[in-house]
């Protein structure tokens, strides 16, 4: 090919596909005898009407998001919503449960403690975020306004495999950032799901959004308007301006989707990619340590150690010359981590498969 591709591994912003790239770039400078790039749009125009329109129909097909679900397309990532979530369906004084099992979903419980009564059902901090609760360990509260957790965690690389149990009524909301479109979702099961785009969904800048309508019920009046869910979803997300370019590109990455076969067939592919990655680390005979408990494991993000630190240095530094980058693991955590997002090629991991198996061979 003409250009240069990596195996991309970076935990976010991070790959998209070629053939989304590659249409991006075809349509640059005359989007569709527009005469003009999709940045260069006005967001009240038909065409951008049809280019967020479109996205919004292939995530609900691709999802099977229910028609009393809204769809929201904004911006502040999905750091916003930490607050977001809380200003919008915490009555005053109500109170809203918490299930902490990685370095996200902390973030996300000390925004929400800034704006009200907050409890934590669930920590796994003692434990260094290597597991997930059981159902049975975690007290929640009948009357809270929500439940809250992240369905993977990108840091830690646990990620929950069903919903955990809540009490009737009690809404489920959701950071789904780093696993959204990894997989089929019960959409039906949440009350809000949110997404920062930067991992499967497309370029940083656009989050997504999706709420229960019975929900926005509960929007206390007087909201400074950008961060009020009501009027954000009933301007269909054009309030203001949006992001209208990283909408457009989403909008490019769910066509690629439908056309692999949609979610079950990417979840297919997605297990594939880990499954080969953790064999690895498996067989390794302890040269290669996991940080999350097997049972835990999240098929996106792979955290692991080496013996000692400067041989995690020597890792990197080898990968980066076989153009394997974006293996460093997070500040907080040490070692190195993968990230399989959606668009990385099943020939990636198989490189770094490989690669992982001869630096053993060199250095274990
Ligand atoms: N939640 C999860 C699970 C993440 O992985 C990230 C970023 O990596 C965030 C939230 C923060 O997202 P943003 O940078 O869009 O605010």
């Amino acid at each position: 090919s003409a250009y240069k591709r990596v195996h991309n591994f970076n935990p976010g912003p991070s790959v998209l596909p070629v053939p989304v790239l590659e249409q991006a770039q075809a349509e640059m400078l005359d989007y569709q005898g527009t005469g003009m790039s999709v940045m260069e749009m006005s967001h009240r125009s038909k065409e951008f009407e049809t280019i967020i329109q479109t996205a919004e129909a292939d995530l609900r097909e691709l999802l099977g998001i229910p028609q009393n679900y809204k769809v929201m397309f904004l911006q502040g990532g999905a750091s916003l919503q930490f607050a977001m979530v809380a200003m919008n369906l915490r009555a005053a004084g109500a109170s809203a449960d918490y299930i902490i099992t990685g370095a996200w979903s902390r973030t996300a419980f000390k925004e929400a403690q800034k704006l009200g009564n907050t409890r934590v059902v669930f920590n796994g901090e003692s434990e260094n975020f290597t597991r997930l609760p059981e159902d049975a360990e975690m007290s929640f509260d009948p009357n809270a306004a929500y439940v809250h957790f992240c369905h993977n965690e990108t840091i830690h690389g646990v990620e929950f495999k069903r919903e955990p149990v809540v009490p009737e009524g009690v809404p489920l909301v959701c950071d789904m950032s780093s696993d959204f479109l990894s997989q089929p979702i019960d959409v039906s099961k949440y009350g809000v799901i949110y997404a920062g785009a930067q991992k499967n969904a497309g370029p940083a800048g656009v989050t997504i959004v999706i709420v229960r309508e019975d929900l926005l019920a509960r929007v206390p009046e007087k909201l400074p308007v950008m961060l009020d869910y009501k009027v954000l979803a009933e301007s269909g997300s054009l309030h203001n301006t949006p992001p209208c370019y990283a909408i457009y590109i989403t909008g490019l990455v769910l066509k690629w989707l439908k056309g692999l076969g949609g979610l079950t067939k990417m979840y297919e592919i997605n297990r594939q990619k880990a499954d080969m990655v953790y064999k690895v680390i498996d067989e390794s005979g302890g040269f290669y340590r996991g940080h999350a408990r097997p049972e835990a494991r999240s098929i996106m993000n792979i955290p692991f150690r080496l013996p000692n630190e400067q041989l995690e240095d020597t890792f990197v530094k080898e990968a980066k010359k076989a153009d394997l980058i974006g293996l460093k693991g997070h500040r907080s955590v040490g070692g190195l981590r993968a990230s399989l997002y959606n668009a990385l090629p099943l020939e990636s991991a198989q490189a770094l498969v490989e690669f992982m198996k001869d630096f053993q061979q060199r250095y274990g």
